[in-house]
């Protein structure tokens, strides 16, 4: 797991932040019926060329042997999509709940957002879905406090989704992000047995909460990235990056 030594560093990770925070914010002020997936990729081909920001999740893979690189540099997950869309030539359509994930490196270090926007007028179940998500997520940065365990960072994501009744998905999940988009350690989104790492100063943790309306199970679809859920029950993915300081909140690396 990374932790920043020097301001500097922490300088660059906050500047690597806010150009995903910005990008995804310009996406959401975008996001309309009609907008084709294929729009937003070239917009943030675009931003980054004019930032300076190189790509992250482009030709990103995990394990050669078991999937294709990745062939974006965001992915676009739609209602029952819960994360690793794969932008097509799809339109946005009214009542759409629309997941945007993305990362981008700059200077050596990375940042790594989501944000889960409706498109038009969507449904109450929707709505309350994006809040409960969101809500979730800084629940997650509240309790990612210099002195706390990691698992207080799970706990505090689980019990806000709890509440809902909605379902927690397993398997994916936050993680340590630095000079590499995954670092240790995972995050779930439960509790785990132990209560994990000690949260020092200068640790730059993505924490992302991922709900479904529906039962928990999740199944990669053929093109071997996007996730979906099970039954095909709406979902929802809202992210940060974020650094622990001392005795204070942890600082979110990723606003606009
Ligand atoms: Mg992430």
């Amino acid at each position: 797991m990374i932790e920043l030594k020097t301001e500097d560093e922490l300088r660059v990770m906050r500047e690597a932040g806010q150009i995903v925070g910005q990008t995804l914010a310009q996406i959401r002020e975008m996001v309309r019926p009609g907008l084709n997936l294929l729009a937003i990729e070239q917009f943030v081909r675009d931003e980054f060329k004019r930032l300076g920001a190189k790509e992250t999740f482009y030709q990103y893979t995990p394990d050669k042997r078991r999937q294709p690189p990745y062939p974006s540099n965001i992915c676009i997950s739609i209602n029952d999509q819960l994360v690793h869309g794969i932008p097509t030539d799809r339109e946005l359509q009214e009542g759409d709940v629309v997941s945007l994930d993305l990362g981008a490196t700059y200077k050596g270090f990375v940042g790594d957002a989501a944000i889960t926007v409706g498109v038009g007028i969507v449904s109450a179940e929707a709505a309350r879905l994006m809040e409960t998500t969101e809500e979730a997520l800084w629940e997650g940065i509240h309790a990612a406090r210099s002195g706390n365990r990691l698992n207080d960072i799970r706990g505090a994501i689980e019990d806000r989704i709890r509440k809902s009744g909605y379902s927690i998905v397993r398997g994916y999940g936050g993680h340590g992000v630095g000079r590499r988009m995954h670092e240790e350690p995972h995050v779930e989104n439960v509790r785990g047995r132990f209560a994990g790492p000690q949260l020092r100063p200068g640790m730059v943790l993505a924490l992302e909460p991922m709900v479904n309306v529906g039962g928990p199970d999740t199944e990669e679809c053929a093109d071997r990235w996007t996730v979906r859920t099970k039954d095909g029950s709406l979902c929802c993915h809202f992210e940060h990056t974020i650094a622990i300081r001392e005795g204070r909140e942890a600082e979110i690396l990723t606003l606009p």
